[in-house]
C-alpha cells in the first residue's frame, strides 16, 4: 500500500457561532451552503452565553435560544447544537471555544468557522483574533454591508499578514436578521417564512420579542 492510500481524509467541522435570537433561515442557509460546498461532516451551531460584543442589549435567556436552535436543526442530521458557551459563567469568546474543540478533535480534524460578512469585517475587534485566523479555517458568506471593498481588503491582509485561510462564498443574499425579526414581532407584524415553523411558534407561546 502507498503512503497516499494511507492517508485518511481530514474530518471537516463546520462552526457556526452567534447570538441566535433568535434564529433563522439566514443562519440555516449559511450552514447548509458551508456543509454543501466544502463537503463538511456537520456543522455545529455554539450559541453564545453572554456575548462580549453584545453586552449593551439585553438578550433573550440563552435557555430559550437553545431550544430554539434545536427546534430548527433538528430535520437536519448534519446539524448540531453546543450548549459549551452557555454552560459558561463568564463571557465567551470565540477563541476560547475554538481552542477547546482544537483539542477535542485533535489534529484529525479541520476547523471552518462559518460568518456572515459583517462579523468577519469586525474581526479585529474580537479577542485574540490573529490566534483565531491560525487555529480555524474562515468561510465567509456574503451578507449586504455598506462598504463591500471593506471585506476583500480584510481578506487579503489577514492572509497576507497571518497566512489565514478564508474562503468566500458568494450566496443570493437573504437580508433576513434576528434584529428585524424582533422588531416585526414587537410590532406584530408576521415573520412567517423568515425562520423555520417550529421557531416562529415556540416564539409565539412563550410571547418572546413582544415587548
Ligand atoms: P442580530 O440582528 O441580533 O445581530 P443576526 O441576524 O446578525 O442577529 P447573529 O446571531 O448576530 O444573527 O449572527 C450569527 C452569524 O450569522 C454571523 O456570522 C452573521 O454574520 C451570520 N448571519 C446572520 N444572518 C445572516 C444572513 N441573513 N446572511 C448571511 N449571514 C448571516
Ligand atoms: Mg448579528
Amino acid at each position: 500500500m502507498s503512503s497516499n492510500q494511507r492517508m485518511v481524509e481530514k474530518r471537516k467541522i463546520g462552526i457556526m457561532g452567534g447570538t441566535f435570537d433568535p434564529i433563522h433561515c439566514g443562519h440555516l442557509f449559511i450552514a447548509e451552503t458551508a456543509l454543501d460546498v466544502f463537503q463538511l461532516d456537520k456543522v455545529l451551531f455554539i450559541p453564545a452565553g453572554d456575548p462580549p460584543h453584545k453586552n449593551e442589549k439585553l438578550i433573550t435567556d440563552s435557555g430559550h435560544r437553545f431550544q430554539m436552535i434545536k427546534l430548527a436543526i433538528e430535520d437536519n442530521q448534519n446539524f448540531e447544537a453546543s450548549d459549551m458557551e452557555i454552560m459558561k459563567q463568564e463571557k465567551s469568546y470565540t477563541i476560547e471555544t475554538i481552542k477547546i474543540l482544537r483539542c477535542q478533535y485533535g489534529e484529525e480534524t479541520d476547523l471552518y468557522f462559518i460568518t456572515g460578512t459583517d462579523a468577519f469585517v469586525g474581526l479585529e475587534t474580537w479577542k485574540e483574533y490573529q490566534k483565531l485566523l491560525s487555529l480555524t479555517n474562515f468561510i465567509v458568506m456574503t451578507r449586504t454591508i455598506s462598504n463591500p471593498m471593506v471585506l476583500e481588503e480584510k481578506i487579503s491582509q489577514f492572509t497576507e499578514k497571518f497566512n489565514a485561510k478564508v474562503f468566500k462564498i458568494d450566496i443570493p443574499t437573504l437580508d433576513i436578521s434576528s434584529t428585524d425579526i424582533r422588531k416585526r414581532v414587537q410590532e406584530g407584524r408576521s415573520i412567517k417564512y423568515l425562520l423555520p415553523y417550529d421557531v416562529e411558534e415556540y416564539i409565539r407561546n412563550h410571547h418572546l420579542y413582544e415587548d
